[in-house]
């Protein structure tokens, strides 16, 4: 079997299939896994709420009519979504705990209600959360504050969600930990090699793939696992496999032909700003102790470790298009929730893009025969890779899977 990408998806999706007997190959063009989307993640491990969204992110009127009408035509896939979501963070727990991995995880993920409207439609959903057998609590103001010491006085709240399963932890230091359970069962990686092209030739699939080491010695150094590359062949290499499974987010698309599959994707542009947390003994509450959501802002608050993220600011744009970064409302952000918990140096400031489809939902299951795709675009990637990881293994080794996600199949949008 061949992984493209070595992001959460991929390196989760090359221990699911290792742990199930497959000969997995991984091809990564980066020098290491978890250096795109996976790296730039608002590091929330949050659950899938049927309802719970943000205000749509700003978006072209093209990409906007096509995400008007695949919510219209589209199959009511919330069902399967909302359990691939709860066997997704049971999965990550168990493998946290089977495997001894220490992402700098942390319990606790509070969405906070900044005004009466939208308390009021927090509480018209709790019942329907309750009835899918979720517990979702909502807080008090002061409750919220007794979680998390460390917010404002100052700034206005009247409730908060705390929901069940969620926390906070390092997604790049978890993918990296679990690379190397998955070299443990015998899964190879292939760093700095970009997969150019697929071709099917019956059952069999050829994978096109070219060694593409870094141009410069100072990149060479930063980026390279030593002993990771094997010496390479020179040019294209075709290589044939049973199976291909794409886990390489926007990319995807380049590799199945997009008017083939008649598959569209979108960026989904975001800015982060980590920052360390100022530590001082005398005031152990300053800064969050967990994952904090801000929906009125759209901004994420996470604490990983000793030091703060905080990711906001989406927009949509063509796969191809930039964005300029706005830091700025993410650092007001921070200042406004929890004042002066953080030390403005060694400020890391960055911007991101994962794939979105026009349904906002995953794209997961078999394009065409022996040709898979675990896209998990969205802000619960890391909470749906888990689950999606096992469910397409068991899928694609032949097995019966833990659950029926033909919703999330790829056909809904072709
Ligand atoms: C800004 C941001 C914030 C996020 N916040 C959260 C969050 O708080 N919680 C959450 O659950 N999820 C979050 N997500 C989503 C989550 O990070 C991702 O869904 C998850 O990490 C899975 O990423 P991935 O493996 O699909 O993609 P990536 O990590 O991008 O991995 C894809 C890999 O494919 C490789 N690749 C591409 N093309 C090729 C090719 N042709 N050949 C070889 N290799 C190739 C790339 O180099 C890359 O390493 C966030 C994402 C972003 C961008």
């Amino acid at each position: 079997m061949a992984v493209v990408g070595a992001g959460l998806a991929g390196v989760t999706t090359a221990y699911e299939l290792a742990a199930l007997g497959c000969s997995v190959q991984v091809f990564e063009r980066g020098g290491s896994v978890a250096e795109q989307s996976t790296f730039a993640s608002s590091a929330l491990l949050s659950p899938w709420l049927p309802g719970l969204t943000g205000a749509a992110a700003p978006a072209p009127l093209a990409w906007r009519w096509r995400r008007w009408r695949a919510n219209r035509q589209g199959r009511d896939a919330s069902a399967a979504l909302f359990e691939l979501s709860r066997l997704g963070l049971a999965r990550a727990a168990e493998l946290r705990r089977a495997l001894g991995l220490d992402d700098e995880s942390t319990s606790g993920l509070l969405v906070g209600l900044v005004d009466a409207k939208r308390l009021a439609a927090a509480q018209a959903l709790l019942q329907r959360w309750q009835t899918l057998g979720l517990a979702v609590e909502l807080l008090g103001p002061q409750q919220a504050r007794e979680r998390e010491p460390g917010l404002s006085d100052q700034a206005a709240l009247v409730g908060a969600l705390a929901l069940p399963g969620g926390g906070t932890g390092n997604p790049r230091l978890f993918a990296q930990q679990l690379r190397h359970q998955a070299q443990r069962l015998g899964a190879g990686f292939r760093f700095h090699t970009t997969v150019r092209a697929i071709a099917a030739d019956g059952a069999d699939l050829t994978l096109r793939h070219e060694h593409t080491p870094p141009t410069s010695a100072a990149t060479r150094s930063a980026e390279s696992e030593p002993g990771d590359t094997l010496p390479q062949a020179l040019g294209p290499q075709d290589e044939r496999f049973d199976a291909v499974v794409l886990c390489n987010g926007l990319d995807a698309l380049a590799l199945i032909g997009p008017r083939r599959s008649g598959l569209v994707l979108a960026a989904h542009h975001e800015a982060s700003v980590t920052v360390p947390l100022r530590l001082l003994e005398a005031h152990p509450e300053l800064g969050p102790k967990a994952g904090w959501i801000d929906p009125s802002r759209g901004l994420a608050i996470a604490r990983t470790g000793q030091r703060v993220r905080v990711n906001g600011g989406l927009a949509i744009t063509g796969s191809k298009a930039r964005r300029m970064p706005d830091f700025e409302t993410l650092h007001r952000g921070l200042q406004h929730w929890f004042p002066g918990s953080v030390l403005h140096q060694q400020v890391q400031q960055g911007q991101s893009r994962r794939a979105v489809c026009p349904d906002g939902l995953p794209l997961v299951g078999s394009s065409k025969p022996g040709l898979w795709l675990n896209l998990s675009p969205g802000g619960c990637g890391w909470g749906l890779a888990c689950g999606a990881a096992q469910v397409l293994a068991q899928q694609v080794a032949g097995g019966e899977p833990a659950l029926d996600i033909a919703a999330l199949a790829p056909q809904r949008l072709a």
